[in-house]
This record gives C-alpha cells, sequence and structure tokens, in this order.
C-alpha cells in the first residue's frame, strides 16, 4: 500500500491530468486545470471544517472518516488525546493515593515553599495548627506560628532536631522543617505527653533539690562545729572531717541541680543587659586562685572594650565552671590561659589548660548530667558532675554553644562561642572640653 502522502500527490497529479485531456477536448487547459483545483481545494476546505469541529466536540463524537492524509491525522489526534487521558488518570489516581495516605498520617504535615508561604499541608497539620485551606494557602507559616523560638529556627534554617512550641491551650508541637529541593517540608507532632512528662522531672528534680537544701545545711553546720570541738575525741577527728567533706560535696550537688533547675525554668532567652566580660573573668581568676593551694599559672588575654549582652550571674556560672574545671584537672607546673576576644562569627570564651586532657570518644558526651570520664579521679577532685551541663544551658540561654578539644596528658581548649547580636563595643569616656 502506498503511503498516504504519495498517494495524495499521485491523486493531485492525476486529477490534473484528467483536467488537461479535458481541457484538450474543449479546448480550454486553464479553465479545466481551475475547475478540478478549485475542487481539491473544496475538498480540503471540507475535511478541514469536519476535523476543526470533530476536535472541538472530541469527546462526545466519534472520529470523522477521512482518507488520506487526513485521516492520518485524526488517528495521531486520537492516539494523543487517549494517551494524555491515561496520564490524566494516573496522576490522579496518584493523587487521590498521596492524598489518602497523607490523611492517615499520624503527624502533621506542611509543604512550605522556598519563601516559607504555606503550599499544602494534611487534614492532622490544619487541626494541629488551626489551618484554614482556602485562607491559609499562600500565607508565610510565621504568619500563624509565631512562637519567638520557632521564627529563630526556621531563620537558622537548622533541621536538627526541631522546636517544640506551645500552641492553642496546653497543646505543646514538635515542629521539624526539613530542606526538600526548592521547598521545606515541616512536620507536626504533638509532644504534649512528652512536654508533661519533661516538665513533671523538671519539677521533682528542683522541688527535690530545694527539699534537701536545708537539711543538709543543718547537718554541714553541726558537723564543723562537731569538728571545731576540742572534746571530740581522736578517734572520731578523721570520720567526722570525712563526713563533713561529703556533706559539702552533696551541697555542692543540690546547689548545681538547683542551678540547672533554675536555667531549664527560665524558657526565654537571656536579657540584653551589658556585661563587662574582661571584669567578671580577672575578678573570677582571683577568686579561682585564692580557692586553691597551689594554683596553675594563669595567662590572661582579653578584650576589655568588648562588652556581652546578657546575664551576669549566668555567664559568671558559665565561666567560673569552666575556669574551675582547668584549675581542678591541671598540676600546678601547668598553664591556664583565659581569652575573651571577637572571633570571625561573634564573641569567644576560651578557657586553655595544659592539664590531664581528655581522650576523644569522651569528647561527646561531657555535657551530659552526671558524665565523668574518671569517676575514682574527678571524685576526689570534688565536682557534681553537672558543671558542663550547666555550662551548656547558659551558653544556649544567650544562643551560644560550647566547642571542646582536648588531647589526653596535653591540654584541654574549652571555647564558648557567642552570637555577635550579643556583642557591644565599650564606647570610649568623651571628655567635653568646654
Ligand atoms: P565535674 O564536676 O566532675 O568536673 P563537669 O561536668 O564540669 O563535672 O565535667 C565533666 C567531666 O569532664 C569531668 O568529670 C572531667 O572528667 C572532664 N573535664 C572537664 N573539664 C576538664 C578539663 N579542663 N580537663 C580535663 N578534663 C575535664
Amino acid at each position: 500500500m502506498l503511503p498516504a502522502w504519495a498517494f495524495a500527490l499521485v491523486r493531485i497529479a492525476g486529477l490534473l491530468a484528467v483536467a488537461v485531456v479535458l481541457g484538450l477536448l474543449f479546448d480550454s487547459i486553464a479553465l479545466w486545470v481551475a475547475l478540478v483545483l478549485g475542487g481539491m481545494l473544496a475538498a480540503q476546505y471540507v475535511n478541514l471544517f469536519r476535523l476543526q469541529r470533530w476536535i472541538r466536540h472530541r469527546a462526545d463524537e466519534e472520529p470523522p472518516e477521512l482518507r488520506g492524509v487526513w485521516g492520518d491525522l485524526v488517528g495521531l489526534i486520537s492516539r494523543i488525546h487517549r494517551h494524555k487521558n491515561l496520564h490524566k488518570r494516573r496522576v490522579t489516581q496518584l493523587l487521590r493515593e498521596f492524598r489518602r495516605l497523607s490523611a492517615a498520617m499520624p503527624d502533621g504535615v506542611v509543604v512550605l515553599s522556598a519563601a516559607h508561604e504555606i503550599v499544602w499541608f494534611n487534614r492532622m497539620a490544619a487541626s494541629l495548627l488551626g489551618l484554614r485551606r482556602k485562607l491559609d494557602v499562600g500565607l508565610p507559616i510565621t504568619n500563624l506560628v509565631r512562637q519567638p523560638g520557632f521564627v529563630d529556627y526556621l531563620r537558622r534554617s537548622a533541621a536538627g532536631q526541631g522546636v517544640v512550641v506551645r500552641a492553642r491551650g496546653d497543646v505543646f508541637l514538635l515542629l521539624v522543617v526539613i530542606p526538600a529541593g526548592a521547598q521545606y517540608l515541616m512536620l507536626v507532632r504533638d509532644v504534649t505527653r512528652e512536654a508533661r512528662l519533661e516538665e513533671m522531672r523538671k519539677d521533682f528534680v528542683a522541688n527535690a533539690s530545694h527539699e534537701l537544701r536545708s537539711p543538709l545545711t543543718v547537718i554541714a553546720g553541726y558537723l564543723d562545729q562537731l569538728a571545731d570541738d576540742p572534746e571530740l575525741g581522736a578517734d572520731w577527728r578523721e570520720p567526722v572531717a570525712d563526713m563533713g567533706r561529703q556533706a559539702a560535696r552533696m551541697r555542692e550537688i543540690v546547689d548545681d541541680l538547683l542551678e540547672l533547675s533554675r536555667l531549664e525554668a527560665a524558657a526565654e532567652e537571656a536579657p540584653f543587659r551589658p556585661v563587662d566580660m574582661a571584669g567578671l573573668l580577672e575578678r573570677l581568676v582571683r577568686e579561682a586562685a585564692a580557692a586553691t593551694d597551689a594554683a596553675p599559672r594563669f595567662v590572661l588575654d582579653l578584650d576589655p572594650a568588648l562588652l556581652l549582652q546578657g546575664n551576669e550571674s549566668e555567664l559568671h556560672s558559665v565561666a567560673w565552671n569552666l575556669v574551675w574545671n582547668a584549675v581542678k584537672y591541671t598540676p600546678a607546673s601547668g598553664t591556664i590561659t583565659i581569652r575573651w576576644r571577637r572571633g570571625a562569627g561573634g564573641g569567644q570564651l576560651v578557657v586553655q589548660d595544659t592539664g590531664i586532657g581528655i581522650a576523644p570518644e569522651h569528647l561527646p558526651r561531657l555535657t551530659e548530667r552526671f558524665y565523668r570520664v574518671d569517676r575514682a579521679r574527678t571524685r576526689s577532685k570534688g565536682g557534681s558532675g553537672l558543671g558542663l551541663a550547666i555550662v551548656k544551658h547558659g551558653l544556649q540561654r544567650h544562643g551560644g554553644r560550647l566547642e571542646i578539644a582536648s588531647e589526653e596528658g596535653r591540654g584541654s581548649t574549652f571555647t564558648a562561642h557567642f552570637p555577635a547580636r550579643r556583642l557591644l563595643a565599650r564606647v570610649p569616656a568623651v571628655t567635653r572640653v568646654s
């Protein structure tokens, strides 16, 4: 069979030949050729018209019965149409399945655009965050979840472990924002139960520590009196002194627990009050040197013009724990260097010692409560095992973080990083000349 195009050409040629023959017969070739060409043109127009009408009402009508190139064209269009329909049905089915799955998910899911605008959300997200489908799509998520903790988390675009926010009433939600190509996927989970348990734990620790403090103070006081009593028998001197030391240790643990509880209870960020860090560190080094019989050598490198905005007593506690650890774990022949300066990303408080150092496997766990590298050794040095946990929490309240570098037997460097927004340059005193 001839292909459609060849057949069409042969037909045109045949018709023209007939026109020429007729023209020769009737002595007017031009007229007959014109008549034949006009007839062919009319036939094309009729086909074009039928095709156009069919395309327009394609869904309702059978395809027109056309032959040749026109027939091919109708077949092609029919095929494309069938493909498109199939594809559409498949996409619709996928979408329906995705909706069913996302509706069955126990967590809320919100798709955010690159500019953090709501693109789509499932039913659970709508109920947890109180989103309304028609009204809230296209709005920035921060218009609806306004908690500063979340806004800050989103700005830092740090997926990490997410952030817990308090929603309507007493509902706590964990929000995790995960970058997904040019968009973000936000997972929303109701963590009210976990948050309540965590609250109960904090309350329990705070209450228990508080309740233990007074009896301990009384016991320690009597033990002090007893130790000073000249009538105390020689056999009892050492046990009483030991009891006094243990009571003091328990006081230290209880005080540190209370301090940690206080830091944890203060959910908001620390205030922005200027603190003279250089002055604070100088005082603190004097206190540390006075509190030990054989203190290592201290080297201070402090920028007196650089102020830190925060809570002075919390910053004192952070610095004290770092400096006191350095004193505890550095021999008297060693050196402790303390720096306070502006670094690349913000303020840096560096406490560097030439002490015993820490093996690398312990470094990630050092800020856990009661984590000690060598229990027997650290117990003899005193300390609650809570110092670095206090440092971590104190820094978090100031938007900071702790970096630890250490080499066993050579020494350790603890760097507290503070964000640049917390720094303030001291304005030099201006002398007025009149
Ligand atoms: P502790 O009260 O026992 O010192 P911390 O939380 O302050 O508790 O420190 C946890 C552990 O980290 C310590 O027990 C100690 O083993 C180790 N550590 C802390 N600082 C230093 C340091 N400067 N040099 C060596 N080890 C240290």
